[in-house]
């Protein structure tokens, strides 16, 4: 245990621990009892959806990928919707919540040095860590000098405050007063909205750490998991992302829910979002097949393996062994073809016909890697997983 979890406990954040909770408890008294006695318009149905997705995206799209990891530019007009609509999410100013993001990411699960660190447990990482002034979220701007250089980000985080107040209690109660439905606006596209995104956002921090699968890498807590991306904008494939947090993608396969990706993509073809990051398809299939071989060589480490003699285990180690000799083969092939590419562009402006053909090569190499995966996908299967004790 960490001395930081040992030490008294530092004070509480008033202002923060009373928004939380009065928020909360409106949301979930004064809002299902005002629509069972008035009812509530379909205004306030509207703004209610669409202002929970302005936010949502905002902080995951503009927040996250956008300011926190740097993995696309955006049109200054894009900037600006995000910009007011993250501080609408009331999640702090982008200069704090990005890098208290980075913070996370370099630090992840140490709890001394990760502000919301998944191993203090789920209500530290999903609420507890902004309640009381913690030595581990200390506000600390040296990895945001280029946030700081950004005039947008520093006008927000100068009037924050006023920001705030203009879009979660003016926008609203405008509304609302245009529609005849004062406070049915409010409560709806104020207020649920407002406690909706909070915990839908809230759930990265804490469930994407605890519940979910690893498939890309298991040195961290961070899991991949298509309830939360669901319910975060594509936000929950989170083990994906914290090992390749330079993509703008946080959900890789066609069919995987990431609507962020599919928003600043769409932008991009407009014009309006540019320089769009992409991890190699190489680099992500070596990825997941390093984690296979980590497994099954843990699953044959075991001294017994119940179900199995020991001629099947050997014959088991030995396929794996051999499906580890092919991986490593590709993975030189791979390397050797992409030196003599970087070689060939280096000394002169690559011909059309080399680059079809590393192109070919590559997909090839990817292909190889994508049957490997399943022939262990396969292999893993015949390893019955380990009995609890009796
Ligand atoms: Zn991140
Ligand atoms: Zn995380």
């Amino acid at each position: 245990m960490s001395d930081s979890t040992v030490a008294a406990k530092p004070p509480v954040n008033w202002v923060t621990a009373i928004l939380f909770a009065t928020t909360f408890a409106v949301a979930v008294t004064v809002v299902p009892w005002y629509g069972i006695v008035h009812g509530y318009s379909a205004t306030a149905w509207v703004f209610f959806f669409v202002f929970l997705a302005a936010n949502g995206f905002s902080i995951t799209a503009g927040y996250h990928r956008l300011w926190a990891h740097r993995t696309y530019e955006a049109h200054w007009s894009v900037r600006l919707v995000f910009m007011i609509f993250g501080a609408m999410a009331l999640q702090n100013s982008i200069l704090i919540w990005a890098t208290d993001h980075r913070r996370h990411h370099r630090f992840v699960d140490d709890n001394d040095a990760d502000p919301y660190s998944a191993k203090r447990g789920f209500w530290f990482s999903h609420i507890g860590w902004m309640l009381r002034f913690y030595e581990s979220g200390k506000q600390d701007f040296s990895n945001g000098k280029d946030l700081q250089a950004d005039p947008l980000v520093r006008f927000q985080h100068r009037f924050y405050v006023p920001i705030v107040l203009v879009t979660n209690v003016g926008f609203p109660l405008a509304i609302g007063w245009m529609a005849g439905d004062l406070w049915g606006v409010f409560l709806l596209a104020g207020v649920l909205r407002l406690v909706l995104n909070h915990h839908f956002t809230f759930f990265i921090n804490s469930l994407a750490h605890i519940w979910g699968t690893q498939p890309y890498n298991d040195n961290n807590t961070a899991r991949d998991n298509p309830v939360l991306a669901f319910l975060t904008y594509g936000e929950g494939y989170h083990n994906f992302h914290h090992i390749f947090d330079r993509d703008y993608r946080n959900a890789v396969r066609w069919w995987q829910w990431d609507p962020t990706k599919w928003l600043i993509c769409s932008l991009s073809w407009v014009g309006l979002t540019r320089k769009l990051q992409k991890v190699p398809d190489v680099t992500i299939e070596r990825a997941r097949l390093a984690m296979q071989f980590k497994r099954a060589q843990a699953a044959l480490d075991r001294k017994r393996i119940r179900g199995l003699q020991l001629p099947q285990v050997d014959a088991l180690r030995e396929r794996v062994a051999r499906e580890y000799e092919s991986f490593q083969a590709t993975l030189a092939e791979w390397s050797r073809l992409r030196d003599e590419w970087y070689a060939n562009t280096r000394q002169r402006m690559a011909q059309r016909w080399e680059e079809a053909s590393f192109r070919t090569q590559a997909r090839e190499i990817r292909y190889r890697l994508r049957m490997q995966r399943r022939r262990m996908r396969l292999l893993i299967a015949q390893i019955p997983s380990p009995q609890p004790a009796a």
